[in-house]
């Protein structure tokens, strides 16, 4: 199997509900997100996604959380925006854009969210 990955990265702001302890309070964090791959076959060219591509993919799912307090935007007005759940939405909203974009032939692997330099969270099905 081939696997790539790429990284992106945002700054927002957020707080949890439901939550005793500091992260109830309003505060933020420069995510780090990377986003897994994989594939059993490659394109004519030999890759199995232009790190372009996917980084295109990403971009429009970056651009609507960056700079913004999380839990004014949908869906985090209503579900926690926790590094989990923000992993299993960047994973959603790259799965779907794949499927479009080559037909099968490429699957997202994983999505992994940073919030600080030690602690990550990851989503996979
Ligand atoms: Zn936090």
């Amino acid at each position: 199997m081939f696997e790539v990955t790429v990284e992106a990265g945002f700054s927002s702001g957020h707080y949890l509900r439901n939550y005793q302890g500091k992260c109830e309070n309003p505060h933020g964090h420069n995510y780090k997100v990377f986003v897994t791959l994989i594939g059993d076959a490659l394109d004519e060219t030999g890759l199995l996604l232009d790190f372009k591509l996917l980084k295109q993919v990403l971009r429009p799912v970056v651009d609507y959380l960056d700079h913004r307090m999380i839990n004014d935007l949908r869906p985090f007005d209503e579900i926690n925006p926790s590094a989990e759940n923000i992993a299993r939405y960047f994973y959603l909203q790259t799965r779907q854009q794949l499927v479009e974009m080559t037909g099968g032939r490429v699957r997202i692997k994983d999505a992994t969210v940073y919030e600080t330099d030690t602690s990550f969270a990851r989503y996979y099905e």
